[in-house]
């Protein structure tokens, strides 16, 4: 089949779900994905013949799109802060929240003297000194709750390669595909099975006791917000990672405040995303630190906090 047929077959049969632009960039997605031909390669080569393999491949696409699935569960990855993940229907579909999350954590660890490494995913860090340590001579440990498909700790690891990276996740399935980040972008992180709510958090779960960063982008939609939701969220992804388990939405940051007492360092930080309806609800439960800050992502929503002990 012709690449050009491809097209009019997209833009025909998915033309009930999205809109025309918006089937011009699935289509784009998936010829890069499954041709490697960019948008200009693609202007090029619409009069190209395709395997009998690949066209399968393509009205496989168009099936599975037209049941609102994502394609980046199709395509079973996405980019997330510059990288590939792996990803299916057990974790989140990383969002760029999460990426503006990461960038205030990078950014004030540098600012507290931490190293960061400079590697290759298109964006600029300062070169490392590899032969320093992290600072005051310790290592650096990072607990990240609720990881979901490890893009935090790897990316987190990733900048800053000598520190020490635990990740817990209720999840079995979840993990799994964390861990295939973990290896594919070559980090080490501790991987932990457990549900976090009812756990104490002591030395028992992470050979740790303290941890100089928390960091966390756990379920925060309320029950009573679940009508808002798009279907293409709920009724594609994993609803554990998505919705609070009981009616507090806060449920998990009031378990990380009250713990941060006994399990985060001197001086550490943590860093949190939100629910943009709950910005000062959430800052309230950390009011007792010694700073807590209430900030904004791109769009102008409240959605994480940053606080230090
Ligand atoms: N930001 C996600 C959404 O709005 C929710 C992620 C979460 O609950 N942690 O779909």
């Amino acid at each position: 089949m012709k690449i050009s047929k491809i097209k009019i077959l997209f833009q025909n049969e998915l033309s009930k779900r999205y809109s025309k632009p918006e089937i011009e960039e699935l289509f784009s997605i998936f010829c890069e994905h499954d041709l490697e031909l960019n948008k200009v390669e693609l202007r090029f080569n619409l009069d190209k013949d395709l395997s009998d393999v690949d066209s399968e491949k393509f009205l496989e696409a168009i099936s599975e799109l037209k049941t609102g699935k994502p394609f980046q569960q199709i395509l079973g990855e996405a980019q997330f802060f510059g990288m590939k993940f792996f990803l299916n229907e057990h974790v989140l579909i990383p969002r760029p929240e999460t990426e503006e999350l990461l960038e205030l954590a990078i950014d004030k660890l540098r600012g507290s003297g931490f190293k960061t490494q400079g590697f290759s995913n298109g964006i600029t860090f300062p070169q490392p000194d590899t032969q320093q340590p992290e600072t005051n001579n310790r290592q650096l440990k990072i607990l990240d709750i609720g990881t979901g498909s490890g893009i935090i700790p790897v990316v987190l690891k990733k900048h800053f390669p000598y520190a020490e990276v635990s990740a817990i996740d209720i999840s079995p399935d979840a993990l799994k595909i964390a861990k295939k980040n973990a290896d594919l972008h070559h980090t080490e992180i501790q991987f932990i099975q457990k549900d976090y709510l009812n756990e104490i958090f002591d030395s028992n779960l992470t050979e740790n006791k303290v941890f100089d960063i928390i960091i966390s982008n756990p379920p925060y939609i309320g029950i009573d917000e679940n009508v808002e939701i798009d279907d293409s969220v709920k009724g594609f992804e994993p609803n554990i990672a998505l919705f609070s388990p009981t009616s507090d939405a806060l449920i998990f940051y009031r378990k990380i405040a009250k713990e941060a007492d006994r399990i985060l360092s001197e001086n550490g930080m943590i860093f949190l995303e939100i629910n943009q309806k709950l910005g000062s609800e959430t800052l309230e439960l950390f009011r007792d630190f010694s700073e807590a800050e209430l900030l904004k992502d791109i769009s102008g929503n409240d959605r994480m906090i940053f606080v230090k002990k």
